[in-house]
């Protein structure tokens, strides 16, 4: 049996975002209140900052705010970690407080009225929620070509994820316990949750335009992100190896066969731009195959030494209590 008023969290992960946090606050504020007077969650509900290390004066504001404000609270991670796993740290936290978990940008992106269907959603019995973009309308050409690019992708490269859905989702306090199971160093959130498997639905949102500050993610984050879920959750780059070494094997046995045709008939000098030419591909081959092999066993290692994900250094619900 569900509870009629469940406690809602919404985690959000801040790096450097002094610009954006009074309006996301002000926003998220209006929300809140507004569900909880409509009777659609516990007043218990909370919207959770994580200070992802930032540079700035990010986490005095949280602080501050949290200080004013009874709706909000916050985590400090020791160090800056990413946005995956700021977010992990933050979704670990609040699942020990809430039944119902929302993940969102702290730059206003995601439309926070997408929440009330994602509630609806919800109670309709769904484990997990997808906030998924209709449109990018907002996004420069550059980035909507690669995110979209990105997606069809990794559907390619086999890996089960939403399309066109980032990290704005719901997810019930059953789905984050199975999450926390989950215990790989090289994170890809939108790549693993699908695997939790439980009920999911889909709610639609326009994306809009980054409210201030600057986007978090320049291409370098975003080509290590973009590897880190293909090299993370698929095997089909070591697959390719293995073909390509087959079609190679192949090849060179039909050379084996040329070349002995060739000395039968005495033209062997000839060979020179042959040989050549195949020394660097074979060689260009195998430097590459080495490279990939070697990238996967870099996450082998990565993983082995499963050191924590992320560290949290200050926890405002806790020290609340404890005043
Ligand atoms: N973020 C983070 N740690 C980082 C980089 C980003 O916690 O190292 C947060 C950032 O504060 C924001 C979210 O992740 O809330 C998404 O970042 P951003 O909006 O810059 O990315 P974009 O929307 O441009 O893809
Ligand atoms: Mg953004």
């Amino acid at each position: 049996m569900k509870k009629n008023k469940e406690i809602l969290y919404i985690v959000v992960p801040c790096y450097n975002e002094e610009e954006v946090l009074t309006e996301t606050t002000k926003q998220l504020k209006l929300k809140l209140t507004k569900l909880i007077k409509d009777n659609k969650i516990s007043e218990e509900s909370r919207v959770m900052y994580v200070n992802d290390g930032s540079s700035d004066k990010t986490w005095e504001l949280i602080e501050e705010i949290s200080k004013k404000e009874k709706l909000f609270t916050g985590i400090s991670l020791s160090r800056n970690r990413g946005h995956q796993n700021a977010l992990l740290g933050g979704l670990m936290t609040a699942k020990n407080y809430a039944d119902i978990v929302i993940s969102m940008d702290a730059d206003l992106q995601d439309d926070i009225e997408a929440i009330d269907q994602m509630l609806e959603k919800y109670k309709l019995g769904n484990d997990i929620v997808y906030g998924v973009r209709n449109a990018r309308l907002t996004d420069s050409w550059f980035k909507r070509v690669t995110a979209e690019g990105f997606y069809k992708f990794m559907q390619k490269m086999g890996v089960d994820i939403v399309y066109n859905h980032a990290d704005y989702r719901l997810m019930s306090k059953r789905a984050l316990n199975n999450l926390e199971n989950f215990k790989e160093v090289n994170l890809f959130l939108r790549g693993l949750v699908p695997l939790i498997g439980y009920k999911s639905d889909v709610v639609y949102y326009e994306r809009k335009e980054r409210f201030a500050g600057k986007s978090k993610y320049p291409l370098k984050k975003m080509l290590n992100f973009a590897w880190d879920g293909i090299t993370s959750f698929s095997i089909k780059p070591i697959r390719l190896i293995l073909n390509i070494g087959i079609i190679m094997f192949i090849l060179s046995i039909l050379i084996l066969f040329y070349s002995l045709f060739m000395k039968f008939i005495g033209k062997t000098v000839a060979g020179w731009t042959f040989i050549i030419c195949s020394l660097w591909l074979v060689g260009g081959i195998q430097m590459l195959s080495l490279g990939i092999i070697g990238e996967y066993i870099g996450k082998i290692y990565n993983e082995t030494k499963s050191r924590p994900r992320y560290i949290i250094s200050r926890n405002l619900i806790e020290e609340d209590t404890k005043k």
